[in-house]
């Protein structure tokens, strides 16, 4: 049995726990945030394929996760539901390029003003804090650990590290290529939202969960801070309200704000560790953390192998 350490506790660090722990090896988590504060805790979570990259290994792992989120929809514990909804287009538009990666695609017969064209698909949703939860209790009852710790470079300590470390990455892999996509959502009150709209361009989103509904957003690559800003709140609620007009009316809950962790290829590959241990690279997911994390988990179990 490998002993193995994961760095990070976003969605796709405790993912990999999960299947490395279903695999049978002894792995802990350790993350200077715990998940609920981490840019997962952020995400709308759409499953969509949004900055990440390359085309061809994004969507087979985006079509793993699809399948695997609509297995864990069969129980609401786990704060994963199916939604329908719509990506609208101004012009009228070819099929997606991950478009094998859903079972069923169509040509969405209505649109808001402004916009020619539309595909409609169901797509899972995450409620990211019920979600991250759940993840968390699977990793426990799994007999795993999910323990705060700031690291100030790779532990040397493991016969396998796990690198999911997000935008930390740049320290433990000195990768200068990933960078912070800077994104801000409002949260609004439940208004009986019950699909899901994106507008991908702007991008302009809106997300229903069970008590609230997740308005975006912005991208701003380069951008460090995490204030939320008061001009880009009101600019991206117009932007929604015209995508979904009960947008308008909603009652505004909160702020939030996240750094997506951007690379230019989502960095998915093992390389001998300076310790002499053996160490797999899983960072760079970019807009699509959740939309790829249980086939980028599949792959890191893969590599790291059976338990000796
Ligand atoms: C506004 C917004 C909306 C989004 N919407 C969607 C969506 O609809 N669908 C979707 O699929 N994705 C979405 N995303 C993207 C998604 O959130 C990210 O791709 C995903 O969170 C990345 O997960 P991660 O686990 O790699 O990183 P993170 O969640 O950032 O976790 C990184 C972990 O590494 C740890 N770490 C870093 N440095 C250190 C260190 N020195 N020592 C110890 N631990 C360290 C951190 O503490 C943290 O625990 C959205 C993002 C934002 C900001």
């Amino acid at each position: 049995m490998a002993r193995v350490v994961v760095i990070g506790a976003g969605v796709v660090g405790l993912s990999c726990a999960v299947r490395l722990l279903e695999a049978g090896h002894q792995a802990s988590v350790v993350a200077r945030d715990l998940p609920l504060e981490t840019t997962s805790a952020t995400a709308a979570a759409l499953w969509y394929p949004y900055r990440a990259y390359p085309f061809e290994r994004v969507t087979g792992w985006a079509a793993t996760t699809y399948d695997e989120l609509v297995r864990l929809a069969a129980d609401e514990r786990t704060g994963v539901r199916v939604v329908p909804g719509v990506e609208v287009f101004r012009a009228p538009t070819p099929q997606p390029w991950w478009a094998s990666a859903v079972p069923r695609l169509t040509r969405a017969d209505h649109v808001p003003d402004g916009y020619a064209a539309g595909w409609a698909f169901d797509s899972p949703v995450a409620e990211m804090p019920v979600y991250l939860r759940w993840l968390t209790a699977r990793i426990e009852e799994l007999g795993g650990t999910v323990t705060r710790m700031a690291l100030s470079g790779l532990p040397d300590g493991a016969d396998v590290v796990v690198n999911a470390a997000g935008l930390g990455a740049r320290l433990f892999a000195d990768d200068g290529s990933i960078v912070p996509v800077r994104g801000q959502v409002v949260l609004v009150e439940q208004f009986g939202l019950d699909r899901w709209a994106l507008d991908a361009s702007g991008p302009t989103y809106v997300v229903p969960r069970s008590h609230d509904v997740v308005v975006g957003g912005t991208d701003e690559e380069g951008r460090w801070d995490r204030t939320p800003d008061d001009a880009a709140a009101k600019e991206l609620l117009e932007r929604a309200s015209r995508l979904v007009p009960g947008v308008r009316r909603a009652k505004v809950l909160g702020h939030r704000v996240g750094l997506r962790p951007a690379r230019p290829l989502v960095r998915l590959e093992e390389v001998a560790g300076a310790a002499g241990n053996r160490v797999v690279h899983c960072y760079g997911h970019g807009g699509a953390g959740v939309t790829l994390s249980w086939g980028c988990a599949d792959e890191v179990a893969a590599l790291v192998g059976p338990p000796a």
